[in-house]
């Protein structure tokens, strides 16, 4: 008779899904420093790798794991077996002008039929003459970004809001666009001036946690000041409000979207107005701490024969805001409203 053992069996592991692999398709760009020494921990790397991976994706503009060259081979394998992809946005499409200026077709997701744009707008190259005979070299460059595919803010006059409120941008999405674009223009920064304005698609302060975690990543992965970016609103007051919060070493600095000088011609050009009217705006702004020499930019789009009135134009000086800037800056307000008048 055959004698039958009952040895307990090693169970056969067969390798499985790991928490760390990436099911849901989700890009590395847009993590921070600390998120990536959260995700490496999980696969059992040192914390201080995640140094390595920011300055590789975020400052020297690295698109691929496997050109990430100061992590080991064999954890570059790992993550791309686990389905893992750095997928930064990608310039789609470039429009030129004669100046220097590119507008680009952001492509944030890969395969996303919408795109969002950036502009680059570069000065002190003489473009001007727009003879193409100048070498485009560049002192200071501005770039346009956007945060928001859409908007639902709806405006008059933009054509932005004739697509609606598709999606919110996410960190990743917006540093994205500004790191495309100066890694294009091969930008050092802290050598080359470049600022930033948040005057593209959408309205930032009601997409406000991607938005500031995005301006986060800028300044301490990226290295770009906060006093070198700007961001614009229509007056979304409760973005307002914890914008008001913000520490100064990464509040950007703020311009109101006013081209009104009055609630009623405002609510019709602006629908947000009707929520939050000029006075609430005023107030909001009031609370937010600057710091020495900065200033709240209040910007106003001239609409011919809707904004552009010589009424229009003593309303503005009428605004409580106007009394409230410097004695040579009223100067400087009333010199170019008669100009324009004249
Ligand atoms: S907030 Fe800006 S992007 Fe949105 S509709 Fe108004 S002008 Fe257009």
């Amino acid at each position: 008779m055959t004698k039958t053992t009952t040895q307990p069996v090693t169970p056969v592991v067969t390798p499985g899904p790991i928490a760390s692999a990436n099911a849901d398709n989700s890009p590395l760009f847009g993590l921070d420093a600390a998120a990536l020494a959260e995700f490496l921990s999980r696969l059992g790397e040192p914390a201080w790798r995640a140094r390595q991976f920011t300055e590789a994706i975020y400052r020297q503009g690295v698109t691929e794991i496997t050109e990430i060259t100061t992590l080991p081979a064999a954890l570059r394998q790992k993550l791309l077996a686990e389905g893992w992809r750095i997928d930064r946005p990608t310039i789609a499409q470039v429009f030129q002008a004669a100046d220097g200026t590119e507008r680009y077709l952001i492509e944030c997701r890969p395969g996303e039929a919408t795109t969002v744009e950036s502009v680059w707008m570069p000065e002190g190259d003489g473009g001007e003459a727009g003879d193409k005979s100048e070498n485009h070299e560049w002192r200071r460059a501005t770039i346009c970004v956007s945060s928001q595919v859409g908007c639902a803010m709806n405006c008059g006059f933009c054509l932005t809001a004739r697509l609606g409120m598709q999606r919110d941008l996410t960190a990743g999405e917006i540093a994205g666009q500004v790191i495309s674009v100066l890694a294009r223009h091969a930008v050092e920064v802290g050598r080359d001036r470049v600022n930033l304005v948040f005057m593209g698609m959408g309205e930032p302060l009601a997409n406000y946690d991607n938005f500031m975690a995005a301006v986060a990543l800028l300044v301490r992965e990226v290295g770009l000041s906060p006093q070198r970016m700007t961001v614009s609103t229509a007056g979304f007051v409760p973005g307002l409000e914890r914008f008001a919060q913000e520490p100064d070493e990464l509040r950007p600095r703020l311009a109101i979207s006013l081209n009104a000088p009055n609630d009623a011609l405002r609510d019709e050009l602006m629908p947000i107005n009707r929520k939050w009217p000029i006075a609430a705006i005023v107030e909001a702004v009031r609370k937010i701490p600057l710091r020495p020499h900065e200033r709240i930019s209040f910007e106003y789009v001239l609409l011919g024969g809707v904004n552009d009135q010589p009424q229009h134009a003593r309303e503005v000086l009428a605004l409580p805001i106007y009394a409230e800037i410097r004695p040579d800056e009223q100067q400087t307000v009333v010199g170019a409203i008669a100009e324009f008048l004249s």
